[in-house]
């Protein structure tokens, strides 16, 4: 029994805790390339969560990690087969029902911890924020905390050489053999100013992607995957640490 994980833990254990932090992983359920599982995102967020949260509990932290939400934003690939949508108002619900139990109890701080790139809760925060003034919410995005070409030969945000490595580590006999999978190749958009990223709009997914990933994942391997888990987890520990001892009377700097 992991004593920061909540599904684990138990009342006995919980009635005279007193927690600083609660962390959200927060996933999605889409087709990821030919040859990874539909809750890749899920799972690589149950595992960086869980052991991040293990390297700050160590420390003293006193942090809880939430049941991961298992569907995320997938407006985009609404003719995926099976690919489960959630939309940006159910999310806010969910949020808010979460926020206003933790508010109530007196556990001001949440960190969503996400894991799937169409997820997007800065609005919400701000919203949110304006609703439970004592809290203090905050989202982070893993995959963006290193510099994943001094892990990985070739970039990608779906499926790629990064998210395969990683569900090779994890859980590798969920992971189709190499003759299956695909190249990920993603087509651009015949306006440049899109690939620039100063202009934005949904990427539909069917058109964008062959074979759903966007990313190629011929140089994945499970060595890969255990490098950058074992430093991504140690970057994300250390953070996880600084928000339970944080001062949210003195967060900034004189
Ligand atoms: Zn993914």
């Amino acid at each position: 029994m992991r004593p920061y994980i909540l599904a684990e833990t138990n009342w006995k254990h919980l009635k005279n805790e007193k927690i600083e932090l609660a962390v959200l992983p927060w996933g999605a359920t889409e087709a990821h390339n030919y040859h990874l599982p539909y809750g890749t995102d899920n799972i690589e967020s149950e595992y960086l969560a869980a052991e991040s949260a293990r390297l700050a509990w160590e420390n003293g932290a006193k942090l809880i990690v939430l049941p991961t939400i298992p569907f995320g934003v997938n407006t985009g690939q609404s003719d995926i087969y099976l690919d489960i949508n959630l939309n940006p108002s159910t999310q806010l619900s969910i949020l808010r029902d979460i926020i206003t139990v933790l508010n109530r109890q007196g556990i001001y701080k949440l960190l969503i911890f996400n894991s799937h790139g169409g997820n997007d809760f800065k609005t919400m925060l701000r919203e949110l924020g304006l609703e439970f003034p004592k809290m203090f919410l905050c989202s982070s995005n893993w995959f963006q905390a290193l510099d994943r070409l001094k892990y990985f030969e070739l970039d990608g945000d779906h499926a790629e050489e990064m998210e395969t490595s990683l569900i090779m580590y994890f859980k590798p006999e969920l992971v189709l053999p190499k003759e299956e999978w695909g190249e990920g190749k993603e087509k651009k958009h015949k306006i440049t100013a899109f690939s620039e990223q100063w202009l934005w709009t949904e990427r539909k997914w069917s058109e964008v992607s062959e074979d759903t990933g966007i990313g190629n994942p011929k140089f994945a391997s499970k060595e890969k995957g255990e490098r950058f888990f074992k430093d991504v987890t140690k970057k994300i520990g250390k953070t996880l640490e600084e928000l339970c001892k944080l001062d949210l009377k003195d967060s900034y700097e004189s």
